[in-house]
């Protein structure tokens, strides 16, 4: 289905973003992936990507905190592929304290990573999209886009920005057979969330159980993690011809979290 385009897809190294690669790369697309970890297991699984599906896949590994290495990224991908077809958006980091002791440095790397970090990559990536006349930009928001949860003012007010970001692009860029439409997951059994169990139990003083089912899961009705693996079937077909016209929608697959 996507034969022969090209994907960014940051902060793809680990989590949704690795599922998201995979699901792209499983359509036939070539693509780059990003973000920190094991330079051994980076490459396990880019040459797994090219192996398994026959497709293309660079690793850059730019920091989305930084706007030159960003920049750098678009301009490598379209250098080595021709063309920049699909950006997903995905990086991230998550800080959760009270926001008197929240630490600035936190908050400016939240707001840098999630928010500003997707504004640069699409003010580089739109000019390329807009010469092929086409093009896909998706964005992994969260719940967190449309509602708040205590304990989490830098990666709210930033889901909530990335939404915002979703929307103005979107309007900008509707005619032009390019859509920016934003993904809302709920909680993913990812390390990101994995590593603030232990933070939100402190903050809330309850154990690490009972952040599972009374603040993760009690959120979600359906009582279920959202799977990596459906948040990267639902990215590729974004991509598709199909969701032509689905553009600025902020779209959630969080268990019904967000109608309450
Ligand atoms: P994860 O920790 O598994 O993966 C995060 C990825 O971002 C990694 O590849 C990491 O190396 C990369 N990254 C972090 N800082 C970076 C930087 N400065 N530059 C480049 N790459 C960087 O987390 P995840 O759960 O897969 O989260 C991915 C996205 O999904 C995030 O935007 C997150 O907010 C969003 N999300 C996650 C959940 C969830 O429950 N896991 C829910 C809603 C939204």
């Amino acid at each position: 289905m996507l034969k022969g385009k090209t994907a960014v897809i940051t902060g793809s190294t680990s989590g949704i973003g690795k599922g998201i690669a995979h699901e792209l790369a499983k359509a036939g697309c070539n693509v780059v992936l990003n973000g920190f970890g094991d330079s051994g297991e980076i490459e396990k699984n880019r040459a797994a990507l090219t192996d398994e599906f026959g497709v293309e896949a660079l690793y850059i590994g730019a920091d989305m905190a930084k706007p030159a290495q960003i920049q750098d990224m678009i301009n490598q991908t379209r250098n080595t592929f021709g063309s920049v077809d699909i950006l997903v958006n995905n990086a991230g980091i998550q800080h959760v304290a009270p926001i008197e002791e929240f630490p600035v440095d936190k908050w400016n790397a939240i707001i840098a990573i999630h928010l500003s970090a997707a504004f640069h990559t699409t003010c580089n990536a739109i000019p390329i999209m807009k010469g092929q006349g086409w093009g896909r930009i998706i964005n992994i928001a969260a719940a967190h886009a449309l509602v708040a949860s205590p304990y989490k003012t830098a990666y709210v007010s930033a889901k909530h920005g990335l939404a915002g970001l979703t929307k103005t692009v979107a309007l900008e860029v509707a005619q032009l057979h390019i859509t920016c439409n934003a993904i809302c997951p709920g909680y993913v059994l990812t390390p990101l969330v994995e590593n603030q169990i232990t933070d939100t139990a402190k903050a809330r003083g309850i154990t690490e159980e009972q952040v599972v089912s009374d603040v993760l899961l009690a959120a979600q009705p359906t009582k279920k993690f959202t799977k990596v693996e459906d948040i990267g079937v639902l990215t590729t077909f974004l991509c598709s011809e199909s969701a032509a016209n689905i553009t600025g929608a902020i779209i959630p697959i969080d268990g019904g979290w967000t109608a309450q």
